[in-house]
């Protein structure tokens, strides 16, 4: 029966802007990969999570919480957009909490974007970018990068009279690379204001270098800014699907209209909401990863690997070798890392820093593998 289910098929038709579309490839999981391996011991550095876990004290509301999970939440996540609000000194009117920072660019795609419009974003970065303008029908017109880092000013030629909006990855994913202020400063006042520019700062936490743009007090001065960040990546609670953005109240107030009535949970509002008064929780992993980084380049250095200069909390390294192979060699260690090859740049990983100790191990195969 399992078998003539499998044959089983239909004509139903889907529309024509998914016909083409491929399922997200997540990085491996460490559960998948100890079972298909045999392996104990598994060191995931795929999806830039924190190794650090979260804040004990998003464990605790998070254990109060559990008892009125028989309750909606609060739809617009008024005490924790109120909290984030008082911290960026901004209106609580100017944020918007989704399902994860990819509910929020869904929300935008979903709001903003009709078929044949157009999307202008780096080739490569994150691609729930691209997903989301094609199931719109929308039209992605990639820019290269330029030695890993936005091309601004080609991105800015690329606006026509068709373009809705234009997204920045600032740390860039899977690059790491950020662009410089005064460039990002003088391409937010350039584009036209009938074009909506989103920045994704996911990994803005982790930003040392002095260049980076604090972008959140234009937000007043440009209301066709957005600004994306999350709770996934330094506060450690990728599970529990909590971002959000930044923006003039009446996109707000748009993409309200679109989002599900109970888009974030109860969990990961009180999660979220305690894990912003653990600064010494957001300080320590920020200090680990820097100097992780520091450590993980001057090994690079050592092996004569060049890569981007990251400001995230992963690195992408070119290996002079198949990423698709260095992958399966560290696989078969236990080391899980993403292959360039799914971003397009075959010969590089992108590794996610880890702890000190899975760091060491992750250096100590790979030297292996490489040597
Ligand atoms: C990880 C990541 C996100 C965060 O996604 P969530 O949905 O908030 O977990 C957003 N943008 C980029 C570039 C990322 O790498």
């Amino acid at each position: 029966m399992g078998d003539s289910f499998q044959v089983m098929t239909n004509n139903i038709p889907t529309r024509r802007e998914i016909e083409n579309l491929r399922v997200y490839v997540p990085g491996k999981s460490i559960e998948e990969t100890q079972k298909e391996l045999g392996l104990e011991r598994v060191i995931k550095l795929a999806s830039n999570e924190n190794p650090f876990g979260f804040s004990p004290l998003a464990k605790a509301a998070m254990m109060l919480e559990m008892e009125h999970i028989h309750l909606y939440p609060e739809g617009m996540a008024h005490k924790l957009t109120e909290k984030l609000g008082n911290r960026l000194h901004v209106d609580r009117g100017n944020i918007i909490v989704g399902n994860g920072s990819d509910e929020i660019i869904r929300l935008l795609t979903r709001s903003y974007m009709q078929a044949g419009d157009e999307a202008v974003l780096a080739d490569v970065t994150f691609s729930r970018y691209e997903t989301n303008i094609l199931i719109e029908g929308g039209v992605p017109v990639k820019i290269p990068l330029i030695a890993g880092v936005h091309d601004l000013e080609g991105m800015l030629n690329a606006i026509s009279d068709k373009t809705r909006m234009v997204f920045i990855c600032n740390p860039n994913n899977p690059t790491g690379t950020i662009v410089e202020k005064r460039l990002l400063q003088a391409f937010i006042h350039n584009v036209p204001k009938r074009v909506l520019v989103v920045i994704d700062e996911a990994y803005h936490e982790y930003v040392t270098d002095e260049a980076y743009l604090q972008t959140i007090p234009f937000i007043g001065q440009y209301p066709n800014l957005v600004i994306l960040r999350t709770f996934s990546k330094v506060y450690g609670l990728a599970a529990l699907r909590v971002g959000y953005g930044i923006m003039h109240q009446s996109i707000v107030r748009e993409l309200a209209k679109v989002k599900e009535p109970f888009n974030s949970n109860r969990m990961a509002q009180a999660a979220a909401i305690a894990s912003l008064d653990d600064v010494s929780f957001v300080n320590l992993c920020v200090r680990k990863n820097a100097e992780a980084r520091e450590i993980l380049c001057a090994e690079f250095d050592r092996m004569g690997l060049k890569y981007f200069p990251s400001q995230g909390n992963f690195i992408m390294v070119h290996l002079r070798h198949s990423g698709d192979e260095v992958f399966q060699a560290l696989l078969k260690q236990g080391i899980i890392v993403r292959s360039g090859s799914f971003f397009g740049y075959p010969e590089t990983i992108r590794v996610s820093i880890g702890t000190e100790a899975e760091n060491l191990e992750f250096i100590t195969e790979l030297k292996k593998i490489i040597e």
